[in-house]
C-alpha cells in the first residue's frame, strides 16, 4: 500500500484527508471496511449463517472500523488540485534551482540532494547547519530568521522525543543520525504562491544571519 496526505500543507490538498492506493484486492476490502465502522453491505460477504435472503436494510459489523471517509466536497477539490499539480510541482522546482545556486556558496549550510533518477516533488526544503562553522545554536539562528519574517519551520522531531513513545521506553540515542540530522536542520518556506521577490528575501535574509554568525 501506499499513502497519500492532502493535508493544506501538502503538494496537493483537499483540506484534509488522504489516499490510499494498493494492487492488492484483500487489502482494498480490509481498508474499505475499516473505513466505515467494519460494516459490509455485500451479500457475499454476510458470515451470519442464518442470513439467506437478508432484507434490504441489512449490513455486518464484522470487524472494528472507524469513520475514515472523505466527503465528496472534499474529492471535489481534490480533482480540482490534481489538474494544477505539474503546474505546483514546476514552480516549487524553480524555487529550489534558486535556493540551491545561492546556497552553493554559503559554507555554513549542507542544501538537499536529490538523486540523479529522481523527480522530487519538493514538499519541503530543508537545510543543514555545520554547527562547528558557526557562532550559534540552531535554535537562535532559527530565531534570528523567524526576527527577520521569514517563515522557518523544523521538520521534524524524531517521533521518539515524544512522550507517548518514551513512556513505551523509546531512548534518545536510538537513532544517531536521525537525531543529527534533526539538531542541524531547518525548513526554509516554498510554496507555488512565492513570488520571486519573496523567494529572493528567504535567500538574502538567510545569507546575512549566516553571514552574522559565521566563525
Ligand atoms: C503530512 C505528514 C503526516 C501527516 O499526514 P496526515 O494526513 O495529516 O495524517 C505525517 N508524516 C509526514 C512525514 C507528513 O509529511
Amino acid at each position: 500500500m501506499a499513502i497519500f496526505s492532502f493535508h493544506p500543507v501538502k503538494p496537493i490538498t483537499t483540506g484534509e484527508g488522504g489516499m490510499v492506493v494498493t494492487n492488492n484486492t484483500e487489502y482494498y476490502e480490509k481498508l474499505l471496511m475499516f473505513r466505515a465502522h467494519g460494516i459490509t453491505k455485500d451479500p457475499d460477504k454476510f458470515t451470519n449463517e442464518k442470513i439467506r435472503n437478508a432484507p434490504p436494510w441489512y449490513y455486518e459489523m464484522q470487524e472494528l472500523g472507524y469513520n475514515y471517509r472523505i466527503t465528496d466536497f472534499q474529492c471535489a477539490l481534490g480533482i480540482s488540485q490534481l489538474r494544477k499539480l505539474d503546474g505546483f510541482i514546476k514552480r516549487r522546482r524553480e524555487i529550489v534551482k534558486k535556493y540551491n545556486e545561492s546556497f552553493k556558496s554559503v559554507e555554513e549550510i549542507i542544501t538537499p540532494y536529490e538523486k540523479p533518477d529522481v523527480k522530487s516533488a519538493w514538499h519541503i526544503y530543508v537545510i543543514r547547519l555545520k554547527l562547528d562553522k558557526l557562532r550559534a545554536t540552531r535554535k537562535e539562528i532559527f530565531e534570528a530568521l523567524r526576527a527577520e519574517n521569514i517563515s522557518v519551520q523544523v521538520h521534524y522531531i524524531p517521533v521518539y522525543y515524544h512522550p507517548y513513545y518514551q513512556k513505551l521506553g523509546y531512548k534518545k540515542g536510538l537513532c544517531p543520525k536521525a537525531e543529527k540530522y534533526y539538531e542541524e536542520s531547518i525548513t526554509l518556506p516554498i510554496f507555488p504562491a512565492m513570488k520571486d521577490q519573496d523567494v529572493n528575501d528567504v535567500i538574502q535574509t538567510v545569507h546575512k544571519v549566516l553571514y552574522y554568525y559565521r566563525r
